[in-house]
């Protein structure tokens, strides 16, 4: 890509880079050097701004505070062995913040400003992108209203930021997660494919419950009937069921997860069938006891591939088999490290080179 964005970078003095244990580094804690802030004013982009990471003032009327005018995308930056830096699917993400944006009533990005921004800042904090296997950098685009104003109403300002985080595993062992058929995320109408903050907002109290009951995430069911899985926690869901994949098709209340279009075509260049059909509990349930589903699974960004060990529902735990080195969840997380990390040819168009 040839940079012709202008952006002005106010480097910091000094890294805080020494400070942090790169051997134990717990999700989403340690901030990079740098951020991109690019203020909407006046019905455009202003000039990109790179700047130290750090505490940034606001009237206490801000919009975004009030009404839910805030909207996130979460992606992965890796080192290559060769040390190049390497971004997974990162159109995808620009794509979905821009979906997000236009049913929150925000502005679009442009490619440019979140592709130079985003390179710019890696480039500019490349030191921070952990090489070490199972670590890579997260990048957190976000975007929220910024008008200081009492009314419900669309703001005329807004500030699209992105900062990174080196990270560690998310989840260190096999989940178990509870059916939950009293709470929902998503309706149809609503607001479910977008990655608008309100979503996650509203999940904590359910989750909470869960989490105390002795699970770690909750498996959303649609709203009208609490009948089909939809996803778990913030990550899309998928099944091996008789060998075939089986996972809930996106629409308005299921989030386009990248991970989980990732898988699916992981999936089928494997030879596997895929069935993107609604999943009953019942066949859910029925079909952990017979045997016929042999693996659960949890994908998203931050986790990649989170293996299912326990499901709850209706106060009895369902098994689900111990994950093998042939299982498919196992073999499509290496395919898709693999890719991310530099480690096979990226035959599919994947990652962005930086
Ligand atoms: C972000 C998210 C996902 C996963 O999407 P990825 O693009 O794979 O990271 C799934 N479900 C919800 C509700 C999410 O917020």
């Amino acid at each position: 890509m040839t940079d012709t964005l202008q952006i002005d970078i106010h480097p910091i003095e000094k890294s805080r880079i020494d400070t942090i244990d790169f051997d134990n580094l717990i999700f989403g804690r340690s901030f990079s050097d740098h951020m991109l802030s690019v203020d909407y004013q006046n019905g455009e982009w202003q000039t990109p701004q790179i700047i130290p990471f750090g505490d940034i003032t606001f009237s206490p009327a801000m919009m975004s505070l009030h009404y839910g005018q805030a909207i996130f995308e979460g992606m992965k930056a890796y080192k290559s062995e060769s040390g190049e830096i390497l971004v997974f699917r990162p159109e995808e993400n620009w794509k979905r913040l821009n979906k997000s944006a236009e049913r929150m009533c925000m502005p679009a990005v442009t490619e440019e400003i979140f592709m130079e921004g985003l390179s710019e800042l890696l480039r500019l904090d490349s030191a921070w992108i952990p090489a070490k296997e199972g670590c890579s950098m997260y990048i957190r685009p976000f975007m929220f209203s910024t008008d200081g104003y009492v009314g419900v109403s669309p703001s005329k300002g807004y500030k699209f930021m992105i900062f990174t985080c080196p990270v560690g595993a998310y989840y260190t062992k096999p989940i178990r997660v509870r059916v939950e058929t009293k709470y929902i995320r998503a309706a149809h109408g609503g607001v479910g494919f977008s990655k608008n903050a309100g979503n996650y907002g509203a999940s904590l109290y359910p989750t909470k419950l869960a989490t105390d009951a002795g699970y770690d995430q909750i498996i959303w069911t649609d709203a009208s009937e609490h009948q089909y899985v939809e996803e778990a926690g913030t990550m899309n869901l998928l099944f091996v069921i008789d060998g075939k994949l089986v996972t809930a098709p996106t629409g308005d209340t299921i989030l386009d997860g990248v991970t989980r279009k990732s898988v699916i075509q992981v999936a089928r260049d494997f030879g596997m069938e895929v069935e993107e059909r609604q999943l009953s509990i019942k066949e859910l349930t029925e079909g952990i006891t017979s045997g016929r589903v042999q693996e659960a699974f949890g994908a998203g960004t931050a986790a990649v591939i989170a293996p299912i060990a326990t499901i709850g529902f209706d106060g009895v735990d369902y098994e689900l088999p111990a994950q093998s080195a042939n299982s498919f969840s196992r073999r499509v997380f290496t395919e898709i490290d693999n890719i991310k990390t530099g480690k096979i040819a990226d035959t599919r168009g994947w990652v962005m080179t930086i």
